[in-house]
């Protein structure tokens, strides 16, 4: 991956060493280096731009306003799951005209702001929010732009947590009812119906189900349209996946013949919405090791970052790599947990991980934490947010400040009738 370099055996993003970093911001702290960002957008982008598809950055893999305002820069548009992620989109300079809006669950107040900044699509995952968001753009004599989230029962192959594309999940409406779903919205005013889109799950490192789920797309798209409905785009989702154990990802350019050869021919607007792919391997977690424990059986190194910072390894098995950040061709001395000092058993970065003897207070580079990292982190155990820094060649700064414990207990309210 491109922005993350060992030099002098110490591990640098672009030229600012991690050192000098750790040392100016402390420790936990998220770095990104913007190099990486665009260079997989650009990948991406020559990729589709031969099949015309539109590049929607899903925010919630990382929503900083650094981070979208970067991919914005770049041409992006954004893939928004809340109220507050369309906000965050909106403030980053995102253009309304280049936002869609996908969830189970979005209340009429979303619904609302949405159709208020003029987004480009809602996609809409049930025949209730259908009505429902027909209801809302109604009583604002708007009408909103609407595509169907399909579910085209496809298995992404990819870990029981991230995958949506299967009949049982509760994503999207099974392919077969579309044409029920776009003779409804054809009679309610305030919706049009112009889209099918599928998302099938994240870190797909197969493609195969990508090329299935088009193939039902290409089927159901061509019986609306021989129904006479005003088809016109076709919104691939996202969940192309990254190599967690080093190893090249999925090809760009292999997803890019997909959609030509099974789409390519249909005369539709086609989008895609990446997250993972485009930022995941453009971060790692800085932690320091606070101790290592030698137990009866195990070697721990308990290290200041946490599941509050980083949940993947907890939440879904996630793998990360995990380097020293100085001396990295040491040899491995076995076997170690990395853990955190949260009071969990399941608050652990690494388990059963070959790693080299590393010593309190040294530095560890936890890999590909771009992507879903500081988004889902939590201040459990009263630990404060992380900061994130931005690395862009030999400049860098920091796009998030540590918060300060104080913020935490701020956020509280004690009410009078407790004594104090
Ligand atoms: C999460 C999500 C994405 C992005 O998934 P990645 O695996 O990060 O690419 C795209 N579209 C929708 C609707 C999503 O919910």
């Amino acid at each position: 991956m491109q922005g993350f370099e060992i030099r002098d055996g110490a591990l640098a993003v672009e030229n600012v060493p991690l050192t000098t970093i750790a040392e100016q911001v402390g420790t936990p702290v998220f770095v990104y280096s913007a190099g990486a960002i665009r260079a997989r957008y650009r990948a991406l982008s020559d990729a589709l731009a031969p099949v015309g598809a539109a590049i929607h950055y899903a925010v919630k893999a990382n929503s900083n306003q650094a981070v979208i305002s970067l991919l914005r820069e770049m041409g992006a548009g954004a893939d928004v799951v809340s109220g507050g992620e369309l906000a965050r989109a909106l403030a980053a300079g995102v253009p309304a005209d280049r936002i869609v809006f996908a969830g189970v669950g979005k209340t009429r107040e979303e619904m609302a702001a949405a159709l208020d900044a003029g987004i480009h699509l809602f996609n809409i995952e049930s025949e209730p929010e259908l009505e429902m968001l027909a209801e809302v753009a109604r009583s604002k004599g708007a009408t909103a732009r609407v595509g169907l989230r399909v579910n085209p029962d496809v298995d992404a192959k990819t870990h029981a947590k991230i995958t949506t594309g299967k009949a049982e999940n509760k994503f999207g409406v099974p392919i077969e009812r579309a044409p029920v779903f776009f003779a409804r919205a054809a009679e309610l005013d305030g919706v049009e119906a112009v889209a099918l889109s599928a998302h099938i799950g994240s870190q797909l490192l197969d493609l195969e189900p990508y090329r299935q789920t088009y193939v039902r797309l290409r089927e159901m798209a061509l019986a609306l349209r021989a129904e006479g409905y005003g088809l016109t785009q076709l919104d691939l989702g996202g969940g192309l996946g990254i190599g967690y154990h080093g190893q090249e990802g999925p090809d760009p350019q292999a997803l890019a013949a997909i959609i030509r050869e099974e789409l390519g021919d249909l005369g539709l607007e086609l989008a895609v919405e990446p997250g993972r792919w485009l930022v995941g391997a453009a971060g790692v977690l800085l932690a320091r090791v606070i101790l290592v424990k030698q137990g009866v059986t195990k070697r721990h190194v308990v290290v200041d970052a946490a599941m509050n910072d980083l949940i993947r390894p907890t939440l879904y098995d996630g793998y990360h790599r995990i380097q020293p950040v100085t001396g990295c061709d040491r040899p491995d001395a076995g076997p170690a947990d990395v853990v955190g000092p949260i009071c969990e058993s399941g608050d652990y970065l690494a388990k059963d991980r070959p790693l080299p003897a590393v010593e309190a207070g040294e530095l560890l580079a936890v890999r590909d934490a771009g992507a879903y990292g500081a988004v889902m982190s939590s201040t459990y155990n009263a630990r404060p947010l992380a900061p994130e820094v931005l690395v862009d060649g030999d400049r860098w700064a920091v796009i998030r400040p540590r918060q300060p414990v104080e913020a935490l207990i701020g956020l509280d309210r004690v009410p009078d009738w407790i004594g104090r």
